[in-house]
């Protein structure tokens, strides 16, 4: 038998909705072996199976349900640490991993904003990845911290960024409708979330506009516009939608914005990346489109729809995004982040 020469990987909270997203995606993966699930002292000890309350539609893999959770302890057999840990614990642990010598790939908020730490989507801001020299001058062991942004903020950076780069952001207003899996498990109680709409996410809307801009800028240079967000959770499983409204420097009409977002490609496509979606973007054209339900698995999930292109009296330009936020808002955009270390040989 061959020895399985895949890269090994460690998932730090992996019980959580995030954390079963990252086991579900890296079930069967070309380049990366899961080595270790580690979570809170809790669930250490006990089989994966036991200690994760599985809720994906998808089964739980097979070589995950006897593994023994391990605590999030650095020293783990593992190259990458792949992070989907609760915010109050996720800085230090993170902190302490990469100081390690782990490639920590994370969806965590903690570093997000930290100057040399990468917020990457792939399509969108890669050259953003230069940064990580910054965290190894400083690190003996060649460990580094990547992260990837807020899963609504995935959705807003990947539709705006081709109107970004064609025409220019003046403005851009932002209204969300949020899933119920965003907010982790058990998350929101059902008391609360049946038959209503929650005008609030903690944190949420100053994310999405400062998330934003540090991804649409230069690696060092934030992008500079108003952004103004207004977040909902809304009675639906998986997707965030988002309507936005914006002005952009150069007048776009509807159809310009659409070609501009239907000629969105990726650069890595010869990079081979097994999560890169053949498109990054789709635009539809129904007038009722997209929707959670039919358009989430878009592109296995990695793909952001959008659709309602059309004139905002207010801002010039208005359309309606919808990105899954489990998978391209989370564990899928992490997993293709640290498919492009590998690729540019920072592994
Ligand atoms: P979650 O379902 O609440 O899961 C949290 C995980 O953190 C669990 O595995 C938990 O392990 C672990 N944990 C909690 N306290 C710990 C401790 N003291 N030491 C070690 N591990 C600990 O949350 P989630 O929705 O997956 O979110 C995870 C992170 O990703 C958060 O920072 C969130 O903001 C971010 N995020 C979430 C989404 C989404 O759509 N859900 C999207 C983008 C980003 P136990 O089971 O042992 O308690």
């Amino acid at each position: 038998m061959s020895a399985d020469r895949r890269i090994p990987v460690a998932v730090l909270g992996a019980t959580g909705a995030v954390g079963q997203r990252f086991v579900q995606l890296l079930d069967g993966h070309p380049w990366f072996r899961v080595a270790a699930l580690a979570a809170s002292e809790r669930s250490a000890g006990q089989p994966y199976a036991r200690a994760a309350r599985w809720f994906l539609q998808e089964p739980m893999p097979s070589w995950a349900r006897d593994m023994e959770i391990v605590p999030c302890r650095p020293g783990l057999d593992a190259r990458v640490a792949f992070s989907g840990l609760d915010a109050s614990v996720a800085g230090t642990i993170e902190s302490e991993f990469a100081g390690a010598g782990h490639a920590v790939v994370s969806n965590s908020r903690n570093h997000r904003m930290d100057p040399d730490v990468p917020l990457m989507i792939p399509e969108v801001n890669a050259d953003h990845l230069e940064l990580i020299e910054g965290q190894r001058r400083l690190s003996k062991g060649g460990g580094f911290i990547v992260t990837n942004p807020n899963c609504s903020t995935v959705g807003l950076a990947m539709s705006a960024a081709p109107l970004h780069r064609v025409f220019g952001i003046r403005r851009l207003a932002v209204a969300t409708l949020q899933a119920i899996s965003g907010a982790g498990y058990p998350g929101i109680s059902s008391v609360d979330i049946l038959d209503n709409v929650i005008p609030f996410i903690g944190g949420e809307e100053e994310k999405m506009e400062s998330e934003t801009l540090k991804i649409l800028g230069a690696p060092k240079t934030a992008a500079s516009f108003p952004i103004s967000a207004q977040c909902h959770r809304v009675h639906v499983s998986d997707g965030h939608t988002l309507a936005v409204s914006v002005e952009t420097a150069r007048p776009a009409t509807p159809a310009e914005a659409a070609q501009a977002m239907r000629g969105f490609r990726s650069a890595l496509h010869d990079l081979g990346l097994p999560s890169l979606p053949e498109r990054p973007l789709v635009v539809r054209d129904e007038p009722d489109r997209p929707q959670p339900r039919f358009d989430r698995m878009e592109g296995k999930g990695m793909t952001v729809s959008v659709g309602r292109l059309r004139v905002c009296p207010v801002l010039g330009l208005k359309y309606v995004a919808l990105v899954h936020n489990t998978i391209r808002g989370a564990a899928g955009v992490a997993i293709l982040n640290a498919e492009l270390l590998k690729a540019k040989g920072c592994l």
